[in-house]
């Protein structure tokens, strides 16, 4: 038990490297779409700086961007997954490995005395989301939380009276101020619901959704407001350009008859969300960059 404990944990080590280093197979298709439609030559050479960047990092094995964020994972864990008891300290050494072999910035300071654990881990971090799910394998995302981008995100109670022309507000208020702390294009993930807290999780399991997926619910408001946040015309690095975000997704609770709860959380163009499927044999797929191995 303790090789196949170290077996995983290696692999989600180099799992989150990995993913500090290389964007989605979904991330970069729409960053190549978005340089080709490109009408302006300033908003070109920026996306060329970009794909320059994306190389390099590559080229180098070095994490693309400086910020590589607090480490937050999303697992659907197969409820008889093998190690699902110790999966916990096994995220938590993970990501204490990827910090020195990445490596990565660490972020992780205590939230009164400001020291910095210097791993990467402390109080509630590395962040985990646990959907148990039947089944022996794991579905397991990373994502790598920015401070400027999905970190500052929003979330707000209105009522049923302001409603949804309140919510657009809102978004439309956040993602042409406070979001261009985040390097656009930008990825839009809008939570609805009941609370504040319902919203604001909603809204980041949102950026979870590979880009060019729809919610089937919601397909036509999903690309209003991508059109509208688009006419905004902020453009690659906020230097004004064709496209502002790269999606919106929204993801959508019921709400009980007296709140109306929207939350946002906002991803850049360096969106560094990744998934791996592991078997109860440890065996991996990477869904999110096909073809690529650890
Ligand atoms: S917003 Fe994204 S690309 Fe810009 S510095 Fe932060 S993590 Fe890096």
């Amino acid at each position: 038990m303790d090789a196949d404990r170290e077996r995983l944990t290696g692999l989600i080590a180099r799992f989150i490297s990995f993913s500090s280093k290389y964007l989605p197979d979904d991330v970069t298709a729409k960053l190549e779409e978005l340089r080709r439609a490109e009408s302006s030559p300033r908003a070109r050479a920026i996306y060329d700086a970009v794909f320059r960047n994306l190389e390099l990092a590559a080229e180098l094995d070095r994490p693309l961007c400086q910020d590589t964020g607090l480490i937050q994972f999303f697992v659907k864990a197969g409820t008889s997954f093998p190690l699902l008891d110790q999966l916990e300290g096994i995220l938590r050494e993970a990501v204490i490995r990827a910090t020195v072999h990445a490596p990565l910035r660490p972020n992780a300071v205590a939230f009164f005395d400001e020291k910095n654990s210097g791993d990467n881990t402390g109080r509630f971090t590395p962040w985990i989301d646990w959907e148990p799910v039947p089944g022996e394998g794991l579905k397991l995302y990373v994502y790598l939380a920015g401070g400027g981008c999905s970190l500052p995100g929003f979330s707000r109670v209105l009522t049923p009276l302001e409603g949804w022309n309140a919510a657009l507000e809102a978004v439309f208020e956040r993602v042409s101020t406070l979001a261009v702390n985040a390097c656009p294009p930008l990825l839009i993930g809008i939570g609805l619901g009941s609370s504040a807290d319902t919203a604001a999780k909603l809204s980041k399991k949102a950026l979870l959704r590979f880009i060019g997926e729809r919610n089937p619910r919601l397909p036509e408001l999903e690309k209003e407001i991508e059109e509208g946040l688009n006419r905004i015309g902020i453009g690659p690095s906020g230097l004004t350009g064709n496209a502002s975000v790269m999606a919106v997704h929204i993801e959508e609770a019921v709400r009980h008859p007296a709140t109306f709860a929207l939350g946002l959380s906002v991803g850049c163009w360096a969106h560094r969300r990744a998934l791996i499927e592991i078997s109860a044999g440890l065996d991996y797929r990477l869904l999110s960059h096909k073809g690529k191995t650890l």
